[in-house]
């Protein structure tokens, strides 16, 4: 695979979505997969753009003939990657942006063992709860429930590679690049990139 891989996982209201967004525009080499989901869209929310909104019956047919990378069940609601769209990304050299729950990132990081995990967290769990309440799009049952799973994800922040704490965005963002730049000067990611030079080296090792 010559892409890099990249699982951006938070709490919900940790602001991981517009965090994704300010990397993704200025980082144009960067890909966000759309995952698929049982989940109703939320006003606004358009079909294959935000998510591939599906029933569970047709969810449930796709994760049987294997078409999904990972999956899970968040809130209620199942959502899975595309096996086929992410591996034919990364094998074009394309870097990918998976905006997963931490049970995906486990999942993913079994398949590929190279992708970077990042887990976003909110500056207090006062402020995560302040921003769960003032989106305002959700009942009250569902807001109570999202802060109970937010804490329970925020347990899981040791399974990853590197830790980000959205206080601000412009900062926030500025680390989260830095990141990106550096997974791609790993040596793996540099040798499928630059084959010819990689094999030179190997060449005038045999001579020396
Ligand atoms: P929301 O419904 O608020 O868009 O997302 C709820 C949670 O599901 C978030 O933590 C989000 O990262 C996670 N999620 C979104 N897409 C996927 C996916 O494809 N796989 C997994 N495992 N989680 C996902």
């Amino acid at each position: 695979m010559k892409g890099c891989l990249f699982i951006i996982a938070a709490p919900s209201g940790a602001g991981k979505t517009t965090l994704v967004r300010e990397l993704l525009a200025r980082d144009p080499a960067l890909k966000l997969s759309v995952s698929f989901t049982t989940r109703a869209a939320r006003p606004g929310e358009r079909d294959g753009v935000d998510y591939h909104f599906v029933s569970r019956d047709r969810f449930g047919a796709m994760r049987e003939a294997g078409e999904f990378l990972e999956w899970a069940e968040v809130h209620g609601n199942l959502y899975a990657t595309s096996r086929t769209w992410l591996e034919g990304e990364m094998a074009a050299g394309r870097d990918i942006v998976l905006e997963i729950d931490w049970q995906g990132a486990m999942q993913v990081r079994q398949a590929f063992r190279e992708a970077v995990g990042i887990f976003i967290l909110p500056p207090s769990i006062e402020e995560l709860e302040q921003r769960l309440v003032g989106r305002g799009q959700d009942r009250a049952d569902v807001i109570a429930r999202r802060l109970a799973n937010a804490r329970g994800e925020m347990h899981h922040v040791g399974d990853f590679d590197y830790v980000i704490i959205n206080k601000e965005l412009r900062s926030a963002a500025d680390e989260i690049e830095v990141l990106v730049r550096a997974a791609r000067l790993r040596p793996s990611v540099q040798r499928a990139h630059h084959p010819q030079l990689f094999f030179q080296l190997t060449q005038s090792d045999d001579e020396d």
